[in-house]
Order: C-alpha cells, then sequence, then structure tokens
C-alpha cells in the first residue's frame, strides 16, 4: 500500500450516496433475523455497528463489542453467491401460438450492484464462479457492472482460515479497498472506475500511522487463523485416498442435508425442472441451486451412483479440493469456514482433510 486516503467513519454516508448516485444498488451487510448477511442496504447506519460474529463448527452466535466498529466480524452469513447466481430463476418460457410455440427468454433486468464490504474471500469465490458461469447469462447479467468496494479483514472467525486458502485476510482485486480502523477507514483504489467514483468526495490522504495499523491489524488477522488447509498437491494426495475409513466415520455424523453446500460460496450445482401451467398453454424452464448430497443428484440413468452419506462426502470434498484444480485451475474453496459454522453435525472440513491425509487437524 503506497498510497492510500482516509475516509472517516462520518462521511461513510457520502460514499455510498455517491456510489447510488452513479446508478449502483448498494449491497452491505445487515443484522437481520439473528445474522449479518449481504443485504441492500441505503444508509450506513444499517450497517452492523458494534456487533460481533462469533463462528465455529456448528455455531454462531452474535455479541455486542466494547468497539463501535461496522465491521468487527468476519465472513457474514451467506456469501455473494445469491446475488450473481440466483437460488431459483426461471431460464425460459414456452407459450402456445397459433402455430405452435413461442420461445420468451427471461433474463434478469438487473440494476447493477455495488458491493460494500465485500470480504476476500468472497471476492475470491466471485473470481471462482466468474470462471463457471463464464458463458451464463443469466449470471453475466448481474455480474457484469457490478462494483466492488472491499473491506480487508481484521477480525477472523475462528472457523476462518483464508490465509492458508490463499485468498485472504486482504483482497486482492476490487474497485476500492477499505481497511476498519477505530475512527475510519484507509482506503485504497483498486480500479479507474473505483478512483473516479471517489473524486468527488476529495478525501485527505491517510497517514504513515493510519497505514501502518492498516497493515499491522490486517498481518495480525492472518496471524490469528488456525485453522489451516493441507499443503501440497491435494488433488493427488486426495485421489491416493479414496478407501480411507475416515469416510465412514464422517458419514456417523454428516445428515446429508446440503447446508454446507448451499452456504458455500462457490458451489454451483444446480438442477433444471420444467413447469406446466394447469392449462396446457405455458411451460417455465427454471434452474436451482442443487447439492451432491441430495438424493437426485446421483441419480444418472437409471441408476443411484453415491447411495451412502459417505460417498456423498468424499465426492463434495475431494471435488471441491481435488478435481476443482484440473476443471477449474483453482481449489474450489476458498476458506470463508462457512461449511463449518452452517453444518448443524459441526462437521470440520480442515478437520476432516487433515485425518484423511493423516495428518494433525492444524494445531488446535
Ligand atoms: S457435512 Fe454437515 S452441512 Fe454438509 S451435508 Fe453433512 S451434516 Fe449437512
Ligand atoms: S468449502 Fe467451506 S470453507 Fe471452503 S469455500 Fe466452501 S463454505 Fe467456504
Amino acid at each position: 500500500m503506497t498510497h492510500a486516503l482516509f475516509l472517516p467513519h462520518a462521511r461513510l454516508d457520502d460514499l455510498i450516496r455517491q456510489v447510488q448516485s452513479a446508478g449502483y444498488r448498494v449491497i452491505g451487510p445487515k443484522l437481520e433475523a439473528g445474522v449479518i448477511h449481504y443485504a441492500e442496504l441505503n444508509v450506513a447506519a444499517e450497517l452492523p455497528w458494534g456487533w460481533q460474529a462469533e463462528q465455529t463448527p456448528g455455531r454462531y452466535r452474535l455479541h455486542r463489542s466494547q468497539q463501535t466498529l461496522a465491521f468487527a466480524w468476519a465472513a457474514p452469513a451467506q456469501g455473494l453467491k445469491p446475488w450473481f447466481f440466483a437460488p431459483v430463476e426461471p431460464l425460459w418460457r414456452l407459450r402456445r401460438t397459433p402455430d405452435g410455440f413461442g420461445l420468451e427468454p427471461c433474463l434478469p433486468d438487473a440494476k447493477p450492484i455495488a458491493v460494500l464490504g465485500a470480504r476476500a474471500c468472497d471476492l475470491a469465490a466471485v473470481a471462482r464462479q466468474d470462471r463457471i458461469l463464464e458463458h451464463d447469462p443469466h449470471y453475466q447479467a448481474r455480474r457484469q457492472d457490478a462494483l466492488f468496494i472491499a473491506l480487508h479483514c481484521t477480525h477472523p472467525a475462528a472457523s476462518c482460515f483464508c490465509t492458508s486458502a490463499g485468498t485472504g485476510p486482504r483482497a486482492s482485486r476490487f474497485d476500492l479497498g477499505l481497511t476498519e480502523l477505530d475512527t475510519g477507514f484507509v482506503l485504497e483504489v483498486g480500479s479507474p472506475r473505483g478512483g473516479k467514483l471517489i473524486e468527488p468526495l476529495a478525501l485527505a490522504g491517510a497517514t504513515a500511522d493510519q497505514i501502518q495499523a492498516a497493515q499491522t491489524a490486517v498481518a495480525a488477522a492472518a496471524a490469528q487463523q488456525t485453522r489451516r488447509l493441507p499443503a501440497g498437491d491435494l488433488a493427488g494426495r486426495l485421489a491416493a485416498c479414496i478407501d480411507h475409513p475416515r469416510w465412514d466415520a464422517v458419514a456417523q455424523r454428516c445428515l446429508a442435508c446440503g447446508n454446507c453446500t448451499q452456504a458455500c460460496p462457490t458451489c454451483f450445482c444446480h438442477a433444471r425442472r420444467e413447469t406446466a401451467s394447469a392449462d396446457g398453454q405455458s411451460a417455465e424452464h427454471s434452474r436451482h441451486w442443487d447439492s451432491c448430497f441430495g438424493e437426485l443428484h446421483g441419480h444418472l440413468a437409471g441408476f443411484q451412483v453415491r447411495p451412502q452419506t459417505a460417498q456423498r462426502y468424499r465426492q463434495w470434498l475431494t471435488h471441491k479440493l481435488g478435481n476443482w484444480w484440473a476443471q477449474f485451475g483453482a481449489s474450489g474453496c476458498v476458506g470463508c469456514g462457512r461449511c463449518l459454522t452452517w453444518c448443524p453435525a459441526g462437521i470440520d472440513l480442515t478437520e476432516e482433510v487433515a485425518a484423511v491425509l493423516g495428518e494433525a487437524p492444524c494445531g488446535r
């Protein structure tokens, strides 16, 4: 960080107004329904000021904090996935016409969004989904003009392991990047579009002390993480452990509920369904998120290829950490920790992969 500006907390609304007047819907963290999650945001007062989120396997609790920071907590309950890759959406409709059927595409008419406070892990997940859904017009309609105001993490949860996943806690690609200090944010410009956006704010430069404090806080967040992914060629190492007894052991606990896949910001499996109207005049072709833990996911050509939970858990973990590399040139895990937090059985991916590979579970 060679040059940076300083945005006082009191001027966060100026930034939000500036983004709104540039034509964006602002999405940011909000406390709703007992969790902090990304939601539409109009003013800075809607941010979760003074809250912290405790996250451990199978547990999520909010606590009031002594500090009055806006971002003193880690990954929101859900990532950015639903904002670009809708959980359920129509892809096209057919309508009966006098000479047959007419096809109506259903592209979303989406106003571009600006994400305020996008975490490094979530930005890494968006980059992975960009690769997978590169030719998906529905995804691209929401994604192509999105603006990202990143938040370099200074308060990781116990469930986080972005450092070992190589994705955080500092975000690497953004339009604007924020690091929160007690009275405001050290602000970095990451793109010409971001720079243009803040020009009218005429912000003062950050002092050397502020820049140093921001760097120290992010480095401390990295050092605080105790969970980690094993290093090395995980694809090859996991392929050699396909018959490990740990798959059966974890299946004794796993409910095959699919929560982990729904909470995961990179999981992209989906299914399609046709719904015909009762009068036979139209039909809709839609898609919805699916999960490799579900019964139908492994039902191929009349056979169930993964009848047991052990096979489904193994498929999920070996695909995500191993086979993704050959398919997409990256891991399917960005280390956000959501699959740990939102697993009702408290199953910890880092512990499971370490056990399968015969390693100690990350020094905890
Ligand atoms: S690992 Fe946990 S969240 Fe995932 S399917 Fe099993 S019980 Fe559900
Ligand atoms: S596998 Fe778990 S920790 Fe990794 S990106 Fe998905 S939800 Fe996050």
